[in-house]
């Protein structure tokens, strides 16, 4: 039997200080050339290390070969220019220098397979690969072209559904659309987001997943976080549109948060990535403390189903502070394991 509480992260983690800026986001290389390349590949190696040290199950390359979740992908495409950038507001929330579509966007070539195929040999766990989601891809640039968020949205995922099937040949075990903006634009997440999040998904060999959040802890997602309320009710409009999609997996936030746990409920039928550590906050978790976490979502999602996860990204935060957190993952997931089978 397949052993239960397999633990992944959301996707990213910090970077070397000799390949990017620590403790920032966005930060840029500090490498160039071939010299980049092989250095991307060692931090890969390095957060891989990091990750089995720890014990986590399903493992990723940390992001370590992208600047950015979404622009790296893009600025890989026809129809963009990433020389001149635009400042647009990005979720509603914060200002970002973007890329501009300019004219009819295309794949011409593989943008990550080769960085996908690299992390599946370098490790004898089962790799998840995450992408930016269609709906978030299109809130992260300025269209000069197509002068439609969901025309672009659909074109988007016809083109992240041939990387992603390409990634899936690789041989990674999971391939994970990031959706942040499905927390902010509801009524765009029912007309046509989950509609193109199937579509990037479409016909995939492997797992799927969704990753919905509430941001990095940076301080324009803090302060947007203060004005939520007391109750973050936002998964209860999409979660019923996921529960009847085909998506395999959704990775959502719980930990340190003001998501009622019951919304959880609605993913019946679905794997449950259940975010149980806080990434916005330096303050390490205990193995207690991830384990609570699992324990209260285990009232709505049966052990099959629940992957202990963290919350987002852990890219801005100390390397020092992510390996710590992702030990404490590791170590709360087992304490509820031998609770839940005290023989195995
Ligand atoms: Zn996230």
């Amino acid at each position: 039997m397949r052993r239960l509480l397999q633990t992944t992260i959301a996707g990213s983690l910090p970077k070397p200080a000799w390949l990017a800026e620590p403790l920032a986001l966005w930060a840029p290389w500090k490498l160039e050339g071939d010299a980049l390349a092989l250095a991307k590949r060692d931090a890969v190696r390095l957060v891989l290390f990091d990750q089995e040290h720890a014990g986590i199950d399903i493992v990723t390359d940390g992001e370590q070969t992208r600047r950015h979740f979404v622009t790296t992908f893009i600025e890989g495409l026809d129809g963009v220019d990433f020389a001149n950038r635009k400042t647009v507001r990005i979720r509603n929330r914060y200002d970002a220098d973007v890329p501009m579509v300019v004219g009819p966007v295309a794949r011409r070539h593989p943008i990550y397979v080769d960085d996908a195929k690299f992390v599946v040999g370098e490790t004898r766990r089962p790799v998840k690969y995450t992408l930016p989601g269609p709906m978030t891809m299109v809130d992260t640039l300025y269209d000069g072209h197509y002068k439609s968020r969901e025309k672009l949205a659909l074109v988007f995922a016809e083109i992240l559904n041939e990387e992603a099937r390409a990634i899936a040949d690789a041989g990674v075990a999971t391939v994970q659309f990031d959706e942040p903006a499905f927390n902010v634009y509801f009524d765009e997440v029912r007309d046509w987001g989950v509609a193109a999040l199937e579509r990037a998904a479409k016909g995939l060999s492997c797992t799927t997943a969704v990753h919905i959040c509430y941001g990095y802890g940076i301080k324009a997602n803090n302060d947007w976080k203060k004005t939520l309320g007391d109750q973050w009710r936002q998964y209860e409009q999409t979660f019923p549109l996921l529960a009847k999609s085909s998506i395999g997996q959704v990775s959502l936030e719980c930990a340190n948060s003001h998501v009622p746990l019951e919304l959880i409920g609605l993913l019946a039928g679905k794997d449950v990535l259940v975010g149980a550590i806080d990434v916005a906050t330096d303050r390490i978790e205990t193995p207690e403390d991830v384990a609570a976490t699992i324990r209260a979502a285990l009232a709505y999602v049966p052990a099959e189903r629940l992957f202990p996860c963290t919350n987002c990204g852990m890219v801005p935060l100390a390397r020092e502070v992510a390996r710590g957190k992702l030990s404490a993952l590791a170590a709360g997931a087992a304490l509820v394991r031998r609770e839940l089978s005290p023989a195995g």
